[in-house]
C-alpha cells in the first residue's frame, strides 16, 4: 500500500531522513517511534507530499506519488497532528466537512457523514455540531480532528503524535477508539509517537528510527524479544521488559478452556499484564475468563503467565 524505497530527505547539509526503506501493507497499523529529531514527522510529510524526498521513491497503491497531484494525494489520506489544527472560526460541522465539501459531495451526504463520525467518536452530534473549537476540551478537539481526517473515508490515515497533548486518561481512551476504528474499517495507519507503551498497544508493526535511519522494524513481540541493538533494547524494555511482554499478549493466548474459577471474570481480550494485576490485587492464582459475548471461556492461571 505504502512503499518507501531508499528515501532520503536533506535540509541543506543536514540529513533528516537517511536511506529509509519501508513497506506498509494495506490494513496495517504501523507505528514510527524514535526520539526527537529522528525523522518521524519528515517521513510522514513525505508520504503526503507536504515535503518532497530529496532522493528515493515513494509509492502509494503502486503509484509513484510524484506522478500524483499533491492536493489529490492528500485528500486520499487523513492527517492528524498533535496541535490538531482545527479552523478556530468554523463550527465543528464545517471543520469535519472540509474535505467532502472540497470533493463536491452533496450537502445532505456531508451532514449525515459528519453526524455519524461525531457519534462514532463519542461526541453527540446534537450537542457538538454547532460548537466552535474553543468551546471544546483538548480531548474533544482531537476527536473532531480525527473525525475530520476520516470524513472523506480515506484508505490511509497519517497520525503525527496525535495524542501527545492529552492527559493520560483521555489518551488511553482515544488509543482504544483509534484501534477499534482501524480494526473495523481496515484502514492503513501510519502513526508517529515517542511513547513506547502507546506503540506497543497500537502497532501491528513498529518501525524504530534513530537519527534519520530505520534501525529495526518488527511486531511488538519481535522488538521485545529480539531487539536489534542496545538502543532498541533500552527503548522497548529497559527494566520493565517482562511487564511489557505481558502487555502485548492476551489472556486468550494462555486460556485453559473448559475450566471454571470463582470471582469476577476477566475478558479474553485483556492483556496478560491486566490478568497479573488482577491476580496480585485479589490474591488469586487463577481467574475465570469470559469471551467477548460474555460467555464463560475458561480460566487463566498465574503459572501460565510465565510461558513463552
Ligand atoms: P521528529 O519528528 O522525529 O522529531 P523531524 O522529522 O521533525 O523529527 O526532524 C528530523 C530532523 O530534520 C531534525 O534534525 C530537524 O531539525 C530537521 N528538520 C525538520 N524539518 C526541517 C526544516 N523545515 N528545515 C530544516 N531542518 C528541518
Ligand atoms: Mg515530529
Amino acid at each position: 500500500m505504502i512503499e518507501l524505497e531508499h528515501v532520503t530527505r536533506r535540509y541543506g547539509a543536514a540529513v533528516a531522513v537517511a536511506d529509509l526503506s519501508l513497506a506498509v501493507g494495506a490494513g496495517e497499523f504501523c507505528v514510527l517511534i524514535g526520539g526527537s529529531g529522528a525523522g518521524k514527522s519528515t517521513t510522514l510529510k513525505m508520504i503526503n507530499r507536504l515535503v518532497d524526498a530529496s532522493e528515493g521513491a515513494i509509492r502509494v497503491g503502486g503509484r509513484d506519488i510524484r506522478e500524483l497531484e499533491p492536493a489529490a494525494l492528500r485528500r486520499r489520506m487523513g492527517y492528524v497532528i498533535q496541535s490538531i489544527g482545527l479552523f478556530p472560526h468554523w463550527t465543528v460541522a464545517r471543520n469535519v466537512g472540509t474535505v467532502p465539501e472540497l470533493l463536491g459531495w452533496p450537502a445532505a451526504t456531508i451532514r449525515d457523514r459528519t453526524a455519524a463520525l461525531l457519534a462514532r467518536l463519542g461526541l453527540a452530534p446534537g450537542e457538538f455540531l454547532a460548537k466552535y473549537p474553543h468551546q471544546l476540551s483538548i480531548g474533544q478537539q482531537q476527536r473532531v480532528g480525527i473525525a475530520r481526517a476520516l470524513a472523506a473515508d480515506p484508505d490511509i490515515l497519517l497520525m503525527d503524535e496525535p495524542f501527545g497533548a492529552l492527559d493520560p486518561i483521555t489518551r488511553m481512551a482515544l488509543q482504544a477508539e483509534i484501534a477499534a476504528i482501524q480494526q473495523e474499517s481496515g484502514k492503513t495507519v501510519v502513526f508517529v509517537t515517542h511513547d513506547i507503551d502507546e506503540a506497543l498497544r497500537l502497532a501491528s508493526r513498529i518501525a524504530v528510527m534513530e537519527r534519520g535511519r530505520l534501525v529495526q522494524i518488527g511486531t511488538p513481540m519481535e522488538l521485545l524479544t529480539a531487539p536489534a541493538s542496545e538502543f532498541v533494547r533500552d527503548l522497548v524494555g529497559g527494566d520493565d521488559l517482562g511487564i511489557k511482554l505481558l502487555g502485548v499478549a492476551t489472556v486468550a493466548s494462555r486460556l485453559r478452556a473448559g475450566e471454571t474459577a470463582p470471582g469476577v471474570p476477566i475478558a479474553a481480550a485483556a492483556s496478560l499484564r491486566q490478568a497479573l494485576s488482577r491476580m496480585a490485587a485479589e490474591g488469586r492464582d487463577r481467574l475465570a475468563v469470559v469471551a467477548s459475548d460474555g460467555r464463560p471461556a475458561g480460566t487463566i492461571h498465574l503459572a501460565d503467565l510465565l510461558r513463552r
